[in-house]
Order: C-alpha cells, then structure tokens, then sequence
C-alpha cells in the first residue's frame, strides 16, 4: 500500500465549507487525495463495498478498483486534477470478493493540497439491462438472419417513395440481389416490374394507412429474379417499410405435379374397365371413394350408391341374395381380416339390368375398417355365353331334325317301292277281273289304301324336305279353294274361316305341296295366336309393287306381276322383337313340345324358292297378317293346271330300257310296260343297263326308265353314259325322292321327265308318252 501522508487527518476537520455541500447519501461517496487514499467515505459506499468506514479510511482506490491499474489510476487522477471533473465506468471489488459494476463521478477540488471528489454508483443493473438490450437486438438480428423467409426493410419519404435500407441473407437469396449495391435506391428502380403489378401502391398504402399488405400468390418477373412470391408489408417504427415475402415457385410447381398426378391417377382409375370403390361398412355402408365406372356397373347413380337407404337395394334386385350378401358382408369387414376375400364362392350377382362379377378385400386402416371392391360388369360376356348355349341347343335340334328326317325318308324310299308293287299288281289284276266279281271290290279296297299310304309317304318326304318340286301353273284361287276344307278341319270348329278371293287374281307357277305348305303353316300359327274362338281370313288378289318398294327389295319389279295371298287372324298378335325373329329357323315363342319354330321359316324358304316375298303385319293384341306375294304367270289365268287333263291309257312299241335295283319293281314295271306294248329291256344295275345297250345299235333304244337313287352310279350319270351310246335317246326319271341327283335345291331342272313313286300303271302310261313324244332338245344334258 502507498504511503498515506494524510491518512490520520480527519475530514471534519476540513476548512472547506462546499465539501458538505457535496457530501451525499444517493450514491457512494469517496474524498480522497491526490495519491488515491481515502479520506471520507459514506455510509452508501459501505453497504455497496461490504467494508466498514474505518477499514475504507485505511485503504487506497487502487485497493477497490478491479479493472485498473496503478498506474492507470495515476493516469486517471492526473487526468480529473487537470479536467477540473471526470466520469467513467469501472468495476469494483467488494470486501467479499466479488466484482461490481460501477460509475464514477470525480471531481478535483483546488483546496489544501487537494482534494478529489468521487461519487460512486452501482451500476451492475443498469449494465446487465444495456447488456439484454444489447443481446436482445443481436438475437432479433440473429433471428431475421436465420430465418427462410426473406425480409427488406425501405425508408418511405414523403410523398412516394421507398429507398431500400437492408435486407436478410434470405431476401438476397431468394431475390438475386446484393443489398450493399441496391442501398439507399428507389423501390420501382430495384424492382421495375412491381409498378405494373400494383405491388408499389400496395405498398405506399401501407405507410399512408398503417395496414399491413398481404397476399398469397404474386407471379414477378424481371431481368434479376422472376417467380411466384407470397408477401407480407408492414410499417415498422421510424416510417419503415419492412417486406417479408417467400418464393413459392417451386412449391408451386410440386403442388401442380401433385395435381397433375392426381389427375392421372383419377383418369386412369376412372378409365378402367371395372368398378373400383373403396368404403366402409358398419353397418351402414359409406364410401371413401369410386370411380366412375362403379355406378354403372349396377346400372344405377352415383348418388343412389352414396345413399347408405338406397345402397342395398340398389345392387341387389333380390331381397333374398340382397340379405345373404348383406349378411356375409358385415361378417367379413367385422373380422377385419386383410386377406379375407368377399364372395369366394359367389362371384356372380344378378340385377335384372346388369350381371357382374366382384371380389372385395379389407383394408386395415388405423381407426377404421374399409374393403376396397372391384366389379366387373360381365352382362354382355354372359349374355353372350347364354346365346351360345341356346345356338348349340338349336344346332343340336336342328341335327335331330336332320337325322329323323334321313331317317324317314330313307323309310319312305323302300316303302314307296313296295307300294308300287302293290299299286301295279292291283292294277294288273283288275284290269283282268269282272267288275261284277267278288274279289273286284276287293282289289279295289287295296288299290285305295295303296294309294292313302303313298300320300302318307309323300308327307314323310316333305317333313325330311326331300320331296322333289314340280312345279305347275297353278290358278291361285282354285288351288286355294281347293285347300279349304283341310286347313278348316286344322283349325277346328270354334275358328271361322272366311274366304275373299280377289278377283282376276291369276295364277302362280309352283309345285303345288308348296302352296298347301304356305297355307296350313300360316294357318297352324293362326289358330295356335287365336287360341279359343276367333276368325282367320284369306284373301287373295293382283298386287304391284311401287319403285319404292322395289328399292328395298331387290328382287322386285316394278308392276302389276304379283299375286297375293293374304292370312289375317285377330289373334294375340307380336312385339316387334318377336316379328324380327319369327323367319328365324327355330325361333319359337310356344312352349317346348308345342312349337318347333320351323313353320314360317319354311314359308319363307318357298317364297324365296319362288322368288316371292313375305310381309308381316303385327300389334300385340291386335292380330297378325301375312302377306306372301308371288310371281303372277300372266299367260296362264284361268284354270291351267287346277284340272289335270284326263289321261289317257297311251300305248307304243318303243324299245325301254327299264333300270330299278329293286327286283319286284323291276319286275312290275316289265309287266306294265309290255303291256302298254313297249319292248323292255329290264336291268337290275346301271352296269347291266350299259351292257344291254351296247349290244344294240345306235337309235335301237328309245327310252330310258331309271331310279334315280341306286347303288352303283346315280340315275343322271347312267342317262349320260347312256345318251353317248344311243343319241337322242329320252329319259324318264322316277324316284320316291330325288335328292339333289336330278333337282337343284328340289327343284327340277327344265326339261327333266320325272315321275313320282308310286305310280299306277296309267301314271306311267302318260309319263311315257310325253317323254317320248317330247322334242329331242328336251332330254338331259349330260352333266
Ligand atoms: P312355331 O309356330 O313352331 O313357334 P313358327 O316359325 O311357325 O314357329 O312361328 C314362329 C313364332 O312366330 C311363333 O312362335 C309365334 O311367336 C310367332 N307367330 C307366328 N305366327 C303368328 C301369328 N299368326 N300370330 C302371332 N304370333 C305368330
Ligand atoms: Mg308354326
């Protein structure tokens, strides 16, 4: 410690009257000397050192001070004694150690040998208050430093502008620009595209109003910096302008990929071919999603499937299916098993408008227990399925059909043979009896009955369609009228039949079974729509079509060339669907075992044989006509072909070469043939046939009689082996059914002699005698 000259003088004893003055109890109080001891010291001053006035007295400032040194206290009171007064910060020591902050306040008083005047305050509070302030304002610098958001602060001048004072690293990175090279420049300088977008007077509207400017969504773009911006303008104290804003460009751009992606993924959701929904059941059924496809699967509306009432009833037509579905659904999403599968064993529902086919799984979601479903709409595939089974079904019939009638009319082949003989024999043996002889009567009731089986053979070969055509000038009237008691005795009594011919209506060129066929189908559905009692009425008259009517079929000439045959019954009637159909082969609305759905496609068939056309006209309830329209034969009105000219017993002395694998027939023919006066040759083959006519010179064989079906080669090839040996040799074919040897699709070619097993004697006679007599250009070509 320095040496302390004064030390022991007491201050009281101080000649100055000011120092009183001075003395104070607000802050510390020190009088010391020049060399730094103390001389007075207050009360304050202890409580602020924790030393006792007397330990103080004993102590120089250098003993306090904790920051200074001895000599920077010299320095320090060389410093106050010159300055007359001084002030400065420094830290004190207290008698316990610690250090405080503290101010002094000297002051050189010019008495004695001088005197200094110190106060002395505490300042440690006031220190760590500047300190927070000081922490404060670098944490909020800090923080407007750190943070991601870009932030300007503008001096606004009166009246309108914006000078730029500082801006945060993020405003420069997300700006472009350097604020030390842009400082103290004008707003519309720095950023010349804000004027156009308004974001200028936005912003004086700020500093005039007070009102902070915020907004979402500002595309800016200049030479520096172009993006979408979102931003927020406030007034800051001083008329500052502080600026925070954020580029939001790119989280634009992820958000519009997200929406893009979105949109695909929905595009492509909504575009599958199947239903997709995704919902909960429990036990009302809510869905978290469907596509678009989904409703329409069920046939039904997105709302009606929203609706958790209308839901049910909506999929499920049935009541039944409805509850075992509902049943087994709310089963399976309660046991909220991932893996279980809805519906593994019923894959197939039925509404009345849709058949689809599902599969449904559990999602596990938290909190919640959803399936996702899938729906196939399989309507069409199974509907097309449907149809194929009934095809194969049609196709199986129609091959039963088939094979029955090969079966009859192989029957009605042989059988047709063995009437012949019957037939002939008869005939032979009447020829040669009394008629007032016992057995006449007899052989005539076997003639008769010969003669009913052959027509019931003839209807064997029509069923299996074998029967041949022969077509003849028919007059449409009389041949109808011809008809009328047997379609009445097939409609039965309660159904009248009324008859309009029309007049002059003319005459058609058909085999006659055809027409008969035309009439009792159309007349068999008539009956079968009537049911119990009712009217069916035929008409006929000339028709003509006009080029309208042609245009929509082909076939058709204009004109007055057709006749009509009309079949009208007030019976139930068609549906349209039913009209579209009722041609097709087996198309049948009657009960199985009822209808065979041939009938009116086998009219149809023999229209168009005979290039005629068919009409229908049809309301359900309101009865049905049919109207078939054939080509009228001019030349032939009249009674051509009704009424068969009486036919004569002709007789000749030609040569005959008879050929016939059936050796009775064979025989029988002989018999009538030499008895018509005919030389015969018989044989049981073509090849033997061929033999006997080699033996003869050309022109010794006049005419040849064949079966047409034998076993080594057909009728038509042994005329033509035949004709090459006897030129102008004639041919008469005969045959229970011709099969396509002779005829194209049944009908004979022109200029072809035919006839029909069996046959009398005088069937023959005539037969023979045409062909003979018929010219020479009228015999087969070879093939
Ligand atoms: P089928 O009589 O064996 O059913 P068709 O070919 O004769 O076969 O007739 C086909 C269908 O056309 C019938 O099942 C019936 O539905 C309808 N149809 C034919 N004629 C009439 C008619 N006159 N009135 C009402 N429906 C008819
Ligand atoms: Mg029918």
């Amino acid at each position: 410690m320095a040496n302390h000259p004064t030390r022991n003088q007491p201050l009281q004893q101080s000649k100055n009257p000011d120092l009183t003055v001075l003395r104070t109890d607000m802050d510390g109080f020190w009088i010391m000397d020049l060399h730094g001891h103390l001389l007075e010291a207050n009360e304050r001053y202890c409580r602020m050192s924790g030393y006792t006035t007397a330990e103080l007295l004993a102590m120089a400032i250098a003993d306090l001070d904790a920051c200074e040194t001895a000599e920077e206290i010299a320095v320090r009171i060389r410093a106050v004694v010159s300055r007359d007064e001084t002030r400065f910060e420094t830290r004190h020591r207290r008698k316990d150690g610690s250090v405080y902050d503290i101010e002094v306040s000297a002051r050189y008083l010019p008495v004695e040998d001088g005197r200094i005047v110190v106060y002395l305050r505490d300042i440690t509070g006031r220190k760590q208050a500047e300190e927070a302030l000081r922490n404060s304002l670098k944490t909020s610098d800090d923080i407007v430093n750190a943070i991601p958001a870009g932030f300007f602060i503008y001096q606004f001048v009166e009246p309108d502008r914006l000078l730029l004072v500082s801006g945060n690293p993020a405003a420069e990175r997300l700006s472009g620009i350097r604020c030390a090279d842009w400082q103290g420049r004008e707003f519309n300088e720095i950023w010349p595209a804000a004027k156009e977008l308004g974001i200028t007077e936005s912003y004086l509207q700020v500093m005039r109003t007070g009102e902070t400017f915020e907004t979402e969504d500002i595309y800016y773009q200049d030479d520096k910096v172009s993006g979408a911006f979102r931003i927020r303008a406030f007034e800051l104290p001083g008329k500052k302008l502080a600026v925070a804003f954020e580029n939001i460009t790119e989280r634009r751009k992820a958000e519009e990929a997200l929406r893009q992606s979105e949109a695909l993924t929905t595009a492509i959701l909504d575009n599958l071919p199947v239903g997709i929904a995704v919902n909960s059941v429990d036990p009302a059924v809510t869905f978290e999603y469907m596509n678009d496809n989904f409703p329409g699967c069920y046939r039904t509306t997105r709302e009606k499937l929203a609706d958790p009432d209308s839901f049910w009833s909506a999929v499920y037509e049935d009541p039944d299916f409805r509850e075992k579905i509902k049943k087994r659904v709310l089963e399976d999403c309660a046991s909220g098993d991932p893996r279980r599968m809805y519906w593994p064993n019923v894959p197939i529902t039925r509404t009345g408008k849709a058949t689809t086919y599902i599969t449904a799984r559990n999602i596990p979601v938290p909190d919640k227990q959803l399936m996702i479903s899938m729906v196939w709409d399989v309507t069409e595939y199974i509907r097309a399925e449907e149809a194929k089974e009934k095809l194969q079904e049609q196709l199986t019939q129609a091959q039963k059909m088939e094979s029955v009638g090969r079966l009859a009319g192989g029957v009605a082949h042989d059988f047709n043979n063995m009437l012949g003989v019957i037939l002939g024999h008869a005939e032979l043996a009447l020829e040669r009896i009394d008629p007032a002889d016992p057995l006449h009567d007899d052989l005539l009731q076997i003639q008769l009955a010969a003669r009913r089986s052959g027509d019931l053979t003839r209807q064997l070969l029509a069923f299996a369609r074998k029967q041949t055509v022969l077509p003849k000038v028919l007059d449409l009237n009389s041949a109808v009228e011809g008809m009328l008691k047997m379609l009445q005795r097939l409609i039965g009594e309660d159904i009248d039949l009324l008859w309009r011919p029309g007049r002059e209506t003319g005459s058609v060129k058909m085999d006659p079974a055809q027409l008969n066929q035309i009439l009792a189908n159309l007349c068999v559905n008539a009956r079968d729509a009537i049911k119990d009692v009712g009217t069916v009425t035929i008409e006929t008259d000339k028709a003509s079509f006009d080029e309208q009517y042609c245009a929509d079929h082909p076939d058709c000439v204009p004109g007055e060339n057709y006749v009509l045959l009309a079949m009208s019954d007030n019976g139930c009637g068609m549906e349209k669907e039913t009209i579209d159909k009722a041609f097709e082969p087996f198309f049948t609305t009657k009960e199985v075992g009822q209808g065979t759905g041939l009938g009116l496609s086998t009219v149809y068939g023999i229209v168009r044989q005979n290039n005629g056309f068919i009409d229908v006209d049809s309301e359900p309830g309101q009865g049905t006509t049919f109207r078939v329209y054939l080509p009228r034969r001019a030349d032939g009105a009249g009674t051509a072909g009704s009424k068969k000219p009486e036919k004569q017993m002709a007789r000749g002395n030609e040569t005959v070469l008879l050929v016939e694998d059936e050796p009775a027939l064979l025989a029988m023919g002989s018999r009538m043939l030499e008895r018509q006066g005919y030389r015969v040759l018989a044989a049981a083959t073509p090849a033997e046939a061929v033999l006997m006519a080699e033996k003869l010179p050309a022109g010794e064989v006049h005419l040849l009689l064949t079966d047409v079906v034998m076993p080594e080669m057909n009728g038509r090839d042994l005329a033509a082996t035949l004709a090459s040996i006897h030129p102008g040799l004639k041919c008469l074919f005969m045959s229970g059914y011709t099969a396509n040897v002779i005829a194209h699709h049944g009908v004979l070619d022109e200029g072809v002699h035919f006839i029909q097993k069996p046959f009398s004697a005088k069937d023959l006679a005539v037969e023979i005698r045409e062909t003979l007599d018929s010219t020479a250009g009228d015999g087969p070509s070879a093939p």
